[in-house]
């Protein structure tokens, strides 16, 4: 691979060339994470997450707060988001995102973000928040219209193989990223 790798979940991620998604697992079990000393990490609340039968806020956020405070390894808040075809209602959904936002605000973390079919949704978030913190929307595959609102509303974008050749064209070098979201344990995400 020749680009630095900005979002996937393989943990066999040579370290330092790409950031690798913390799974589930390890907000269930944070003494299982072993960050090698080079590496970057991604950690948060998934959306889809949101609609397990043991799912809860409280104690999630705080993992992930122990996690940030204990591991300058981990870089980035993600992936995060709204998802209106899986995970819970959406007002929890915003609830569990509004929470990691506070969170990147306060450990100056970034967000790497899972949208679908929610666009609308992040957008207002934006707005309402005024986020400090830079926020990526990973896996962009969307048409350039939509990429230049995004744009225009001071989002990052990250490509991964499915990407609108135009979208990607027009999007700054410093405000775009690129990806496998390379997923060997598909289910654990
Ligand atoms: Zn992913």
């Amino acid at each position: 691979m020749s680009f630095f790798d900005f979002h996937t979940h393989d943990p066999k991620t040579p370290p330092g060339q790409g950031i690798v998604c913390l799974p589930r697992r390890i907000l269930l079990h944070p003494e299982e994470f072993r960050p090698h000393p080079d590496g970057l990490y991604a950690a948060g609340i998934h959306p889809w997450w949101t609609s397990d039968s043991d799912f809860s806020l409280p104690l999630y956020l705080s993992r992930l707060h122990n996690l940030l405070l204990s591991h300058p390894q981990i870089v980035q808040i993600g992936e995060c988001g709204f998802d209106r075809c899986r995970g819970a209602r959406i007002e929890v959904q915003q609830q569990v995102f509004e929470a990691q936002v506070k969170l990147s605000e306060t450990f100056s973390r970034p967000m790497t973000l899972h949208i679908v079919r929610s666009f609308d949704l992040i957008l207002a978030a934006r707005k309402h928040l005024r986020p400090t913190q830079i926020w990526t929307i990973h896996g962009f595959r969307g048409r350039p219209a939509l990429a230049q609102q995004l744009l225009d509303a001071g989002f990052h974008l990250s490509f991964g193989q499915h990407r609108h050749p135009q979208s990607y064209a027009i999007t700054p070098p410093t405000r775009r990223q690129q990806e496998t979201d390379s997923n060997p344990e598909e289910e654990q995400v």
